[in-house]
């Protein structure tokens, strides 16, 4: 065995620790089958935080966190808090974990695997081998820069303010971490940005450009944003691997994941410069089939590929499960919110049964 890895969990919420606990049974079978050795510890988030201590992220857990190798997230949030006032309410630990984490770079991918094809709202011929990654920039650009709020002007008019600002230094760090992914990947590199009007994106694209020196073996393009939006629904497969400021990454990366057009399929990463990093699906709670064994756990399976990927280098094993994940669609089995005509419906702890099988096999 090599050195343990420890894993902090936050199941949270919702459907969170029903999820939770089919993307842990992976891990426990995978670790036996790649001599990997997980020391798994749980701590609260979210709602379920409130609930124990009155903050959404209790310094324990973010302690824990940070002591950790990798942070597995499952989602947080629910009814019950939505009326708290903002500091206290599920929304701010998350918000909150992601800072305490340093984590700069988000990584979102959007894999249109054959078998939920139809889901797109796309033609099947265009979406059909889509496997892109979005490399967004977190903690920077126009959510951050200052000067930023809602001013009144000499007339007494109000006039709201944001500033997209970046240094050359987060510019370098998310390049850094978007080439090393690519390099993972099919070494294609699109830097979106809006050079042609920002000098924020002028001095983003200088800094890409220069970066891509080191990277000879990954072949980089530039788009503007507004033709990026265009070419992700006109021709999706001509992307590997995207990367991009925050604005236009939060848009881009939901624009991408719809191609797929599954939400309980998407997994994300959120990594840091050094530390853990934190994985997690895309979606939220659910609060409304919440305790229900209808939730669909393959995102956070998923999530725990990422995890084993680009937290843990340990590709072989997320090869392994995410060849598990598209079996089980080959096989036809679906929970709800992937069911179609002509497969089989299954509940959230039957489809984590199948799938441990077929790791098993
Ligand atoms: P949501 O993603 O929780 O749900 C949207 C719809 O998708 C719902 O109909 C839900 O049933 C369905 N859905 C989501 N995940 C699913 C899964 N794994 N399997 C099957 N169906 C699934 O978004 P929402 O309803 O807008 O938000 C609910 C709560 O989640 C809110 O409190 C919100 O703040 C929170 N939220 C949390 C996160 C997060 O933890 N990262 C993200 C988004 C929303």
């Amino acid at each position: 065995m090599n050195q343990p890895y420890r894993l902090t969990l936050l199941p949270g919420d919702g459907i969170g620790p029903e999820i939770m606990a089919i993307a842990v049974d992976v891990l426990k079978v995978i670790g036996k089958q790649f001599k990997l050795d997980f020391i798994f510890q749980e701590a609260l988030i979210g709602g379920a935080a409130i609930e124990a201590t009155g903050q959404p992220l209790p310094e324990e857990t973010l302690t824990m966190a940070r002591n950790s190798d990798a942070v597995l997230l499952a989602a947080i949030g629910g009814y019950k808090w939505d009326n708290l006032p903002r500091q206290q309410r599920p929304e701010t630990g998350l918000l909150a974990i992601r800072e305490g984490l340093g984590l700069f770079a988000n990584l979102r991918p959007a894999t249109v695997f054959p078998q939920l094809v139809d889901a797109s709202s796309l033609k099947r011929e265009v979406v059909e081998g889509v496997d892109i990654m979005v490399v967004r920039e977190l903690t920077g650009g126009i959510y951050f820069g200052q000067p930023k709020g809602i001013f009144e002007t000499e007339t007494g008019e109000k006039r709201g303010v944001n500033t997209m600002a970046y240094r050359e230094s987060e510019i370098d760090r998310i390049a850094k971490v978007a080439f090393e992914i690519a390099r993972k990947r099919r070494h294609q590199l699109c830097s979106v940005d809006k050079a042609n009007v920002l000098d924020v994106s002028q001095l983003w694209r200088d800094r890409v450009v220069e970066m891509s020196a080191n990277y000879p073996d990954v072949e980089l393009s530039h788009l503007y944003v507004d033709n990026a939006a265009m070419q992700l629904v006109r021709a999706p497969k001509q992307f590997d691997t995207i990367v991009t400021g925050n604005l236009f990454g939060d848009i881009l990366s939901d624009e991408a994941s719809m191609l797929t057009g599954s939400i309980g399929m998407l997994p994300s990463a959120s990594l840091g410069a050094d530390g853990p990093g934190l994985f997690e699906p895309v979606h939220g709670s659910a609060p409304d089939i919440a305790g229900q064994d209808k939730a669909n756990p393959l995102a956070q399976v998923l999530s725990a590929a990422m995890m084993l990927r680009y937290g843990l280098n340990q590709p072989e094993a997320a090869d392994k499960i995410e060849q598990a994940v598209a079996q089980v669609l080959e096989n036809g089995d679906r929970t709800g919110d992937i069911f179609s005509f002509g497969t089989r419906l299954v509940g959230c702890r039957q489809m984590g049964d199948i799938l441990l099988q077929i790791l098993e096999s």
